[in-house]
C-alpha cells in the first residue's frame, strides 16, 4: 500500500489452507453464500447489501472484516457498518449481539429449523478526508471503488479461501465498470459475479462511475494488462498521449525485470476525484489506486502522482506472490506480524521508485531529485535515536494513524523511504561485488519471477530474503540487514546513493521537486536551515529536534506570525533565510502558542537549505544504469 502523500486469491490453492483447518467443518463442504450490493445510492455515499448464510440452529458467529490484506492494521472499517439486521427465511427477526472482546464479531441467534439466514448491512463511506484505505471516503457523485471487504460477514471457522461467494452488484444508473473479478452476466445495471472465494472476492474491488476510461496497457500480449480510470470529469480523463506511453512502459519494464507475471489479467483501477481518499492499495489482479481529479491532465501533480501506479503494480509480486509468512493469514481476524515489512514494503518503494526512470515517468533529474528529497528528510529523523527502523515496522499496525506533528521524533512509516536507501544500496553492493555482471534485478527474477501463472502466495522469511541474496552475490547480507534494521545512526543510510556514484548536497536552490511538492500539499521547507516545517499560513506542523527553532523553544502546533517584523509568508521566510547571510542579525520570528504570543531570535547566518545530488566524478555512475530503460 502506499499512504498518499506527506504515504489478496481465487479459488487457487492457498499455502496457508493446510496451516488452519476449519473448527467446525469437518465432514461438511465450507458455505456458499451469496451477496448482492447495491450501490445505486453510491452518490449519498451509502451501500446496501444483503447476504444469504448458511446456518444451523445455535449461534451463527460471524466477523466483519478487521485486517485487510495490504493495510497492514485492524483497519477494516467497523465504524462504518450500519444498518445491520438478521431473519431467517420466513421472515423472523432474530436477535444478534457484539462479541465484547471483539467489536468486529457478532453473534446471532439461530432459530430451531432454520438452514439458512439473512444478513441486511450497510457501509456508509466516510465524507472528507476521514477514514484510510478501503474505510477512507470512497465515493462522488460521479464515481465509486467498492471494496467488498466493507459490505460483506463472513462465518467463522472457515479460511476465507474455503469460503465462496456468489455475489452481484446493482450500479447506479449509466455507470460503467472495471475489475479483474471474472463476470459470469451483466445486463443493465446488474453484474452478476462468477463464485469466488473470500479471498478473491476481497482481492477485486470494483470501479465504476459515469466517467470511466479503459487503456489496454499491452494490446495484444498476454497476460493482458488495462488501466480503468474513474474521475469526477470527462475532462480529467484526456492527458497528453505519452502519459499512456509512460504507463505502456511501466508494464514492459516491470516484465522485464521480473521475467514472468502472477495475475490472469491485471487492472488498475484508477480514481481521480478531490473527494476520495487518497492512496493505494494492492492486490494480485488489480490495484485501487486514487489521487486528485487533475492528478493525469495537471503536469505538476503528474510528477508527484508518478512511483503510486508502479509501486502498486510490483506489490503484485512483491507483497501478494511473494509475502512474508506472518503477514499471510488465514482469515481477516488473525493478526498479521509486520516485522518484515521492509521487504514488502521497501523493496517495493525502492523497484517502484526505479521504474519511474526505466519508464519515463521520471526524467533523471527529476528522479534523482526525489531520491534527494527523501534522503534528506530521513537525515533529518532524530527520533532514530530512541527508535530503529525495525521499530517503524514491527509498530505500524497500532500506530500507522499517528498524527504528522512530532514526525521527526516520533517516525513514520519509515521502512518505506528508509528502506529505499537501503535497497538501492543493496542494489550497488551486488554491482560492487560482481563487477557489474549481477545488480539487483538478478535477485527479482530469482525471487519473484518464474514459473508465472494465476495468483498464488509463495511466502518467505528473512533467512529465504538472505540466501537468495546470496545466491545473487555471496556478502555478509546478514550483518549488513541486521546493521541496517537496529542502528540508531546518526543520519539516513547514504551508501547506495554514495556507492552508485552521488552526494547528497545542500544549497539554496529549491528543485522543481521540491517546489512542486511545497506548491502542491501546502508546505513551506525550512527543515535542513533552521529545522522548521510549516504551512503556508504559518502553522508549525513539525520541527527538527536538535536544530535552531526547537532549540529555541518552538514546538509543532504553534504558528509564525511574523518574521522580521513582517507578517509571515513562504516567500518573506525565505527572503528573511536569504539576507540573513549577510547580516549579523539574528532571525527574528513572531510565534502565537495556545493564544500567547513570544518573540524568538535565531542566530541562523546560512542561507536557505534544500537537497539535491552531485555527482561523484571519483566513482562509476550506476545510478543512472540503475534507472535506464531495460
Ligand atoms: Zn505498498
Amino acid at each position: 500500500m502506499t499512504r498518499t502523500f506527506r504515504s489478496q486469491i481465487f479459488h487457487y490453492v492457498f499455502l496457508v489452507i493446510a496451516l488452519v483447518s476449519p473448527v467446525f467443518a469437518a465432514g461438511s463442504p465450507a458455505p456458499h453464500i451469496s451477496l448482492f450490493v447495491d450501490a445505486k445510492d453510491a452518490p449519498r455515499k451509502i451501500f446496501h447489501a444483503r447476504m444469504a448464510i448458511p446456518a444451523k440452529p445455535g449461534t451463527l458467529t460471524l466477523c466483519y472484516p478487521k485486517w485487510i490484506p495490504g493495510e497492514h492494521g485492524p483497519t477494516g472499517p467497523i465504524q462504518d457498518l450500519a444498518g445491520l439486521k438478521f431473519a431467517t427465511t420466513s421472515g423472523q427477526t432474530l436477535s444478534w449481539r457484539r462479541d465484547l472482546l471483539d467489536g468486529w464479531t457478532f453473534h446471532v441467534e439461530v432459530p430451531a429449523g432454520t438452514s439458512s439466514v439473512e444478513a441486511l448491512l450497510d457501509f456508509i463511506s466516510p465524507v472528507g478526508s476521514e477514514g484510510i484505505y478501503t474505510g477512507g471516503a470512497t465515493a462522488t457523485d460521479r464515481m465509486a471503488v467498492l471494496n467488498w471487504n466493507a459490505v460483506l460477514l463472513y462465518p467463522e471457522g472457515w479460511t476465507s479461501d474455503e469460503l465462496t461467494y456468489d455475489a452481484s452488484l446493482r450500479l447506479p444508473e449509466g455507470w460503467k465498470f472495471g475489475t479483474s473479478l471474472p463476470v459470469a452476466s451483466h445486463s443493465d445495471d446488474e453484474i452478476k459475479f462468477a463464485p469466488v472465494s473470500l479471498t478473491m472476492l476481497v482481492d477485486g474491488p470494483v470501479i465504476t462511475g459515469q466517467y470511466l476510461k479503459v487503456v489496454p496497457l499491452n494490446p495484444g500480449q498476454t497476460p493482458p494488462v488495462e488501466m480503468d480510470i474513474a474521475a469526477d470529469s470527462a475532462a480529467a480523463l484526456d492527458p497528453p498521449a505519452d502519459v499512456w506511453e509512460h504507463f505502456k512502459n511501466l508494464v514492459t519494464q516491470a516484465g522485464m525485470l521480473f521475467g514472468a507475471q502472477h495475475y490472469r489479467d491485471y487492472h488498475f483501477l484508477y480514481s481521480l476525484s478531490d473527494h476520495v481518499a487518497h492512496f493505494g492499495l494492492e492486490h494480485h489482479e488489480s490495484n485501487d489506486s486514487r489521487l486528485g481529479e487533475r492528478a493525469l491532465v495537471d503536469p505538476t501533480k503528474r510528477l508527484l502522482g508518478s512511483g503510486l501506479l508502479s509501486h502498486e503494480y510490483v506489490h503484485s509480486w512483491n507483497g501478494k506472490f511473494r509475502r512474508p509468512a506472518e503477514l499471510t493469514t488465514p482469515d481477516y481476524e488473525k493478526p498479521m506480524q509486520t516485522d518484515l515489512l521492509w521487504v514488502y514494503e521497501g523493496l517495493t518503494q525502492y523497484l517502484g521508485e526505479i521504474l519511474t526512470g526505466r519508464d519515463g515517468e521520471r526524467t533523471p533529474e527529476q528522479f534523482r531529485d526525489a531520491l534527494a528529497y527523501t534522503a534528506a528528510y530521513l537525515d533529518h529523523r532524530p527520533g532514530r535515536a530512541w527508535r530503529n527502523l525495525q521499530d517503524t515496522a514491527d509498530g505500524v499496525p497500532s500506530m500507522q494513524d499517528a498524527p504528522s506533528q512530532w514526525e521527526s521524533w516520533r517516525r513514520a512509516l519509515d521502512y518505506y523511504d528508509e528502506d529505499e536507501l537501503n535497497w538501492l544500496w543493496v542494489d550497488t553492493i551486488i554491482r560492487q561485488q560482481t563487477h557489474g555482471q549481477k545488480s539487483l534485478d538478478d535477485f527479482c527474477r530469482i525471487f519473484h519471477g518464474a514459473p508465472g501463472g494465476p495468483p498464488r502466495v509463495k511466502t518467505y522469511t528473512f533467512e529465504d530474503v538472505l540466501n537468495t541474496l546470496n545466491q545473487v552475490a555471496p556478502y555478509d547480507w546478514r550483518g549488513f540487514w541486521t546493521g541496517r534494521l537496529t542502528n540508531h545512526g546518526p543520519g539516513a543510510p547514504l551508501g547506495g546513493i554514495e556507492g552508485s556514484g552521488w552526494k547528497l548536497v545542500y544549497d539554496d536552490v529549491r528543485s522543481e521537486w521540491v517546489q512542486a511538492r511545497e506548491s502542491d500539499r501546502g508546505t513551506v521547507n525550512a527543515a535542513y536551515s533552521i529545522g522548521l516545517w510549516l504551512r503556508p499560513d504559518g502553522s508549525v506542523t513539525d520541527t527538527v529536534e536538535g536544530m535552531l527553532a526547537a532549540q529555541a523553544g518552538i514546538g509543532p502546533g504553534m504558528k509564525v506570525i511574523a518574521v522580521n517584523g513582517r507578517r509571515f509568508s513562504g516567500d518573506v521566510l525565505r527572503d528573511a533565510l536569504r539576507e540573513g547571510k549577510n547580516s549579523s542579525v539574528p532571525l527574528e520570528l513572531l510565534v502565537e502558542d495556545t493564544e500567547y504570543y513570544k518573540t524568538f531570535k535565531l542566530d541562523y547566518h546560512a542561507g536557505e537549505k534544500y537537497p539535491h545530488l552531485v555527482r561523484d566524478e571519483a566513482k562509476p555512475d550506476l545510478l543512472s544504469d540503475i534507472i535506464k530503460p531495460r
